[in-house]
């Protein structure tokens, strides 16, 4: 594909944390993506070929512009192929899509035909996916690279009619990718028969895990075949994800790709300090001076997706926004126009922050720090610097984030990079368009009636106007987050007040 930069793979073997092995699992890791191996020298160039695809896909994977497997390929394709079980600690980003999707495809091609009969075409690998939008990818990814198969797919989620998801289940496919709630749908309406699956794969296990979705993942086991290739997908591994693998995977191959938590290491990162009533013009500011085209935003709340993508419009910005009070429809839509560069401004509550695979998306904003987990940061960023582009993630702290900044800045090991507030200020005072500054914010306060000075977080600029820290969102009506206490709040608060079943979504 043209523009697309191909990752090179650079494996270097070492033992995975202990902590996440498991009985009788065989350790395969590797190290981010482009970690320089040892001795480069030494390290063998893998190739599709070498990993035993077959012509169809080898074809395939030529035509998609992927010149070289990525480092989760390299590692899960041969297992797959020998129907291990497999557990990969590897984020979206990183090519696992086709490190479990084209062995998959060899392993059912024998049984590819072109009957019309449904039964030829019994549902023989099944993809459970957290979210509607990482199964429509998946699905898309399924179906591209099976063009050369006589292979069915076909992807089933909730908030759209359930009809047409009915017609093509009923004419028979192989590959089904869907969420846990329509799935359910369909097992108790009858519509669906899962007894020849021979493959199943759960993607993005911790955030299934975080929405609530166990107790239907439960459910659907029961409904499959006990004999059956197990793989395992998960980002993080939590304590819920161990366990959760412990009982599925029999004598599991582990892979693990990126260090647990480390953002992509093309992602270059970069943090305004800024107090919350100046986020708008910043971001704003930002967007025209840098030039952005496409550019990802996170807010922590639905209503203030909603409010912020309004008031970008009201700034001349092509933006909109994508939460999961908005129908599927409208999600589809959203992201379909963000994709195809029809909005330069996605808006987006943490439904966005994981799955999504937007082609070489440049610029991801952090309106907001996430205050559920800085783990969110991570999976927040992960949405761009993907498939060996680089990327710039944006964050504007407030000084009533300092604590989040702080936790992030923790996991990572490291201090983010501060920007010069200089030059945006100087632009406020001095407008290069002499058309006299932006008028301010409804909430801002009047010249003259700042607050009076309180002592300033490290690291503020002291000649701005002091922001009390109270009210913590940018709106001002939100009460503040604050630092976390207690266990974290699982992310499906985030996406409504109780995990919703993705039929109920
Ligand atoms: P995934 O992690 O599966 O969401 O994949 C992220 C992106 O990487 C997708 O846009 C894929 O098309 C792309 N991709 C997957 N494998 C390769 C490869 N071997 N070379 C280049 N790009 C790839």
């Amino acid at each position: 594909m043209q523009g697309k930069r191909i990752i090179r793979p650079r494996d270097r073997q070492r033992f995975a944390p202990s902590f996440w092995r498991l009985p009788g699992a065989v350790t395969i890791s590797t190290h981010g993506l482009d970690a320089p191996p040892a001795n480069a020298a030494d390290t063998p160039k893998p190739s599709f070929a070498a990993l035993g695809l077959m012509p169809e896909l080898l074809r395939v994977v030529a035509e998609q512009g992927y010149l070289e497997p990525t480092p989760i390929q390299v590692q899960a394709i041969p297992p797959v192929l020998q129907r291990h079980d497999l557990m990969g600690c590897a984020q979206t980003g990183t090519g696992k899509t086709a490190g479990f999707a084209l062995p998959i495809l060899q392993l059912l091609a024998p049984q590819a035909n072109t009957s019309p009969s449904p039964a030829r075409h019994p549902v023989r690998a099944l993809i459970l996916t957290p979210t509607r939008e990482l199964a429509a990818q998946v699905q898309d990814s399924v179906r591209g690279y099976s063009k050369h198969l006589a292979l069915r797919s076909a992807v089933v989620y909730g908030g759209i009619d359930i009809g047409p998801q009915k017609k093509a289940l009923h004419a028979g496919v192989e590959i089904l990718v869907a969420t846990p709630g329509r799935l359910l749908d369909h097992l108790h309406q009858k519509t669906l028969n899962l007894a020849r699956v021979e493959i199943l794969v759960l993607d993005e296990a911790d955030r299934m895990l975080d929405m609530g979705f166990l107790p239907d993942i439960k459910r659907i086991l029961a409904a499959l075949p006990s004999r059956r290739q197990n793989l395992l997908f998960s980002a993080t591994f939590p304590e819920e994800v161990r366990r959760l693998a412990k009982e599925l995977l029999h004598a599991p191959i582990m892979v693990e790709v990126a260090r647990r938590n480390a953002p992509a290491d093309l992602v270059s990162h970069e943090v305004h300090l800024t107090p919350a009533l100046r986020k708008r013009a910043l971001l704003a500011h930002l967007i025209r001076s840098r030039n952005m085209r496409q550019v990802l935003i996170f807010v922590r709340m639905k209503r203030d997706a909603n409010r912020l993508a309004r008031q970008l419009q009201q700034d001349g910005i092509a933006a909109t926004a994508i939460h999961s009070d908005r129908t599927q429809q409208e999600r589809t839509l959203a992201l379909d126009e963000f994709k195809q560069g029809k909005v330069t401004a996605l808006v987006a509550t943490d439904i966005a922050a994981r799955g999504l695979d937007i082609e070489e998306l440049p610029f991801v904003v952090n309106y907001e720090l996430p205050y559920t987990s800085p783990e969110d940061y991570v999976h927040r960023i992960g949405r761009t610097g993907r498939a060996g582009v680089s990327g710039d993630a944006i964050s504007l702290v407030s000084p009533d984030e300092m604590k989040m900044l702080e936790d992030i800045e923790h996991m990572l090991k490291r201090k983010l990079p501060r920007a010069p507030a200089a030059s945006f200020e100087e632009e406020r005072r001095v407008p290069a368009s002499g058309k006299g500054p932006r008028r301010p914010h409804r909430k801002e306060p009047p010249r003259g009636h700042a607050p009076a000075a309180k002592p300033a977080l490290p690291g503020f600029d002291f000649s701005k106007p002091y922001e009390p820290a109270a009210p913590s969102s940018t709106t001002g009506r939100e009460p503040a987050p604050g630092p976390r206490r207690g266990p974290a709040r699982p992310t499906a608060a985030l996406l409504g007040r109780r995990p919703k079943r993705d039929s109920e979504k």
